[in-house]
């Protein structure tokens, strides 16, 4: 019998081919959201913090971020097969995304593939400007705004081979409890330094051929 397979699947350039939140914050972000930014990856700052202290700055109205992303960010062409493929052998795929469920929604919808299962945290307009809320407090985990190792232990424990797909750094909770990851990028860098296990690959045709090849399709 085959294994009781979940995609769970980071968005922003893992489903993406450009990141969102980059793309917002260089359009109408603070000139130095790049300075704050290096402060979260150094540990000064939180990723929560930082998060909101970027997004905080942001005055574009909700029309110019929807235009704005309807333009710029794509998905990437492997990907919808990947999910029609996995939608016909019955094997659920979630998005777990550090970035904004607006995001999601406006880039899948360009895309045609809207409404998709996902976790994300939230941006809510508030008198002109943008607030960020984390639905998804970890008790675990200090580290993440939303951390994606959570959910991956939750589906674990219900019996699921939970198999993980990402490639920054908000992917490194995930891929230590997923029971198999895809990485390309920093993630994989990190994983082959951390030596924990994981699957280089390029598109999603090659988690496809990667799942077939061990069985597991
Ligand atoms: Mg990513
Ligand atoms: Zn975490």
């Amino acid at each position: 019998m085959k294994p009781q397979l979940l995609i769970a699947c980071d968005f922003d350039g893992t489903v993406t081919r450009q990141d969102t939140l980059v793309e917002i914050l260089d359009r109408y972000g603070d000139v130095c959201w790049r300075e704050v930014q290096e402060k979260v990856v150094s540990g000064e700052l939180s990723i929560r913090d930082g998060l909101q202290s970027e997004m905080g700055s942001v005055r574009a109205t909700p029309e110019e971020m929807k235009s704005l992303l309807t333009e710029k960010v794509e998905v990437d062409p492997t990907f919808p097969g990947f999910l029609r493929s996995m939608r016909q052998r019955g094997i659920p795929l979630v998005c777990l995304s550090g970035g904004f469920d607006l995001c999601l929604e406006i880039v899948l919808s360009k895309a045609g593939l809207w409404p998709l299962p996902y976790l994300a945290n939230r941006l809510i307009r508030n008198n002109g400007s943008w607030r960020v809320e984390f639905p998804y407090p970890s008790l675990n985990c200090q580290a993440c705004g939303h951390c994606k190792g959570d959910p991956i232990r939750g589906w674990n424990e219900q019996g699921y081979l939970t198999v993980f797909v990402g490639n920054g750094v908000t992917d490194r909770c995930g891929a230590r409890h997923a029971k198999l990851t895809f990485a390309k990028d920093e993630l994989h860098t990190w994983a082959q330094a951390q030596g924990i296990a994981s699957v280089r690959y390029e598109t999603f045709d090659d988690v496809e051929e990667g799942l077939i090849r061990r069985g597991w399709l």
